[in-house]
């Protein structure tokens, strides 16, 4: 199960519904104005890494940190 976005067609409303993804274009009803013609929106979920530009990353371009080349130093933290 997964939690999918909606938006009404007819009302604009946004809502969240809970389906099985195979059920995730399936016509749902909104439950703002009871129309069918809610449409799958833009999913937001873990986009929150997107634009933070806080997310420690090193300068130094090439993967590894300062004091190797690989990835697998004690700095580097595996990543
Ligand atoms: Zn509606």
């Amino acid at each position: 199960m997964a939690i999918y976005e909606y938006q009404c067609a007819e009302c604009g409303a946004a809502f969240q519904a809970r389906r099985a993804m195979k059920d995730a274009d399936a016509p749902i009803t909104c439950p703002d104005c009871g129309s069918f013609q809610a449409k799958r929106g833009l999913s937001r979920f873990f986009s929150a890494t997107s634009g933070g530009g806080n997310s420690g990353v090193s300068t130094s371009g090439g993967g590894g940190c300062a004091s190797c080349s690989g990835h697998s130093c004690a700095s580097c933290g595996g990543h």
